[in-house]
């Protein structure tokens, strides 16, 4: 099946506008994709008809809503193959899952004197949360390089692994580099000596198709907004083994079974994790989301995005004093890049007033920037609905500028 993209880009209307005057380019996907009017007309559908709190309710709305919530729950047990429903925690997004693993994972399995391998090219938010809990448990981080190619070096692994090494996290596609790491070996590698592994596929669950049970994978976590759902929902897959053991991340309503002042016991998963009132229509928006994505096919989508991806790339390359970061084979959807002699933020401040959205900076990844000495890059960032039209103008539009400013 071949997309129709002008049809796709009709469930996007977001797209047709004009700014500063000019017709909107939205290169900035892999920060937060655009919605389309399915997902958004589920939300207001659930607002306007059957909006009640979840689980707790004993009358009609609140039962309607319930029902609708957890089907996204089996909807994503489907999506990436979990073997248990219980498996699948909702979050606040990507951020919020690692916090949560790295907390109780930590709680659970964490003495002073472990070790944690990172890779180097992270979003801080697969840095942080680890260097927080390496604090507080008086653990250590270890780091897996990546090459200037943006391969992650994974031979290495054989030598960062120690007897005390207890969980590796790691990107499935990098937000910078958008090198699609081969998470598959690492966790191989990792599962010989013990070592529970945590993948973060904020950037892969749109673009590739994902079967946790296959990769063997412990966590697998993503969000849903950048993948056509709403903002502030994100998952976390857990093995239900590990899930079991970790103490709850966050407490209060829905995460107990019983409270007394003398004692508290905890609920069973997934609730256990899912403290408070969480983003109930972003959730049953994400469940239209996925079907949105799946009516696609991840794998179509995967393959036009990597046809966009590769047609930009031989278009950017003709354009002196050009440096991409990031050129693996086995690439996604996102390509960063610098122009000799002029500072990123021009260039994403003149690109912003010609109608083109990209992102520019440190990209959320300061030890990328520090592999390549550089304080800030471009990056642009593609999926379903752009075109090969709309490469064509952002690459006129960028060589206009570089002669205006170098
Ligand atoms: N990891 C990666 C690889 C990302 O690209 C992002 C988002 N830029 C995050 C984590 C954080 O995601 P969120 O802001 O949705 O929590």
């Amino acid at each position: 099946m071949t997309l129709d993209i002008a049809r796709i880009r009709k469930d996007f209307p977001i797209l047709e506008q004009t700014v500063y005057n000019k017709p909107l380019i939205y290169f900035d996907s892999a920060a937060s994709s655009q919605k389309p009017l399915q997902v958004l007309k589920k939300e207001e559908q659930l607002h306007l008809e059957y909006y009640g709190n979840i689980h707790r309710g004993a009358h009609f709305l609140a039962d309607k809503a319930t029902i609708a919530y957890e089907a996204v729950r089996d909807q994503l047990k489907k999506f990436v193959n979990a073997a248990n429903r219980e498996e699948i925690i909702f979050t606040k997004g990507t951020t919020e899952s690692i916090n949560l693993v790295a907390f109780s994972f930590g709680e659970a399995f964490i003495e002073a004197g472990d070790e944690l391998i990172v890779s180097e090219m992270e979003h801080h938010a697969n840095i942080v949360p680890w260097q927080m809990m390496a604090q507080r448990k008086g653990a250590k981080i270890r780091v897996l390089p990546f090459d200037n190619d943006g391969r992650l070096m994974i031979e290495k692994l054989d030598e960062l692994i120690t007897e005390k090494t207890k969980l590796i996290a790691v990107a499935h596609v990098a937000n910078t580099l958008g090198t699609i790491n081969p998470v598959d070996k690492i966790i191989e590698k990792a599962h010989a000596k013990g070592v529970k592994v945590l993948v973060d596929g904020a950037q892969a669950v749109k673009h590739l198709p994902v079967d946790v049970q296959a990769l063997d994978t412990d966590f697998y976590v993503f969000s849903a907004h950048k993948m056509y759902g709403p903002n502030g929902v994100g998952v976390l897959y857990g093995k239900k083994e590990l899930l079991d053991q970790m103490p709850p991340y966050q407490g209060g309503g829905e995460m107990i079974s019983e409270v007394s002042f003398e004692k508290t016991t905890f609920n069973d998963l997934p609730y256990k994790f899912e403290a408070g009132t969480p983003h109930i229509t972003g959730v049953v928006a994400f469940g239209e989301a996925i079907s949105y994505l799946e009516n696609l096919g991840v794998a179509e989508v995967a393959r036009y995005e990597h046809e966009l991806l590769q047609y930009a790339t031989q278009k950017l390359l003709s354009i002196q004093g050009m440096t991409i970061y990031g050129t693996q084979p086995e690439k996604s959807g996102v390509i960063t890049f610098n122009i000799e002699g002029i500072h990123s933020f021009d260039i994403s401040t003149m690109l912003d007033k010609m109608g083109i959205a990209v992102r520019s900076g440190r990209l959320c990844a300061d030890t990328v920037m520090q592999h390549y000495g550089v304080s800030g890059t471009i990056r642009i960032s593609f999926a379903v609905y752009n075109t090969f039209d709309e490469i064509d103008q952002f690459i006129v539009a960028l060589k206009k500028l570089v002669m205006m400013l170098s």
